[in-house]
């Protein structure tokens, strides 16, 4: 992750241990995950044995990782990081 955005300079670490909250948005998001699965698993599969419904949902949390990662920093800095949108920046972001 860069420490600062290339195009308005928007700091991506507005204070050391920033990201620390995002914790919290993962783990929402991990759960959210977990409960779908469960159910898709439940309802799709037709009850299976309990080893399947571990395995279904430890694979779609590792592949999901990187999107749950991403996202909840994402959610993280527009919440609580003071970043807005301003449309003055939004042609030079486009360019690149
Ligand atoms: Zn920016």
């Amino acid at each position: 992750m860069p420490a600062q955005c290339p195009v308005c300079s928007q700091a991506y670490e507005p204070e050391p241990g920033f990201y620390w909250g995002a914790m919290y948005i993962s783990f929402g998001f991990s759960t959210g995950m977990m409960l779908v699965i469960g159910a898709l698993v439940y309802y799709l599969l037709g009850d299976p044995d309990t080893w399947v419904y571990i395995m279904a949902v430890a694979i779609v949390a590792v592949l999901m990782t990187p999107f749950n990662l991403r996202y909840s920093r994402t959610l993280m800095l527009y919440l609580f990081g003071g970043v807005n949108y301003n449309p003055q920046y939004a042609e030079a972001g486009q360019a690149r």
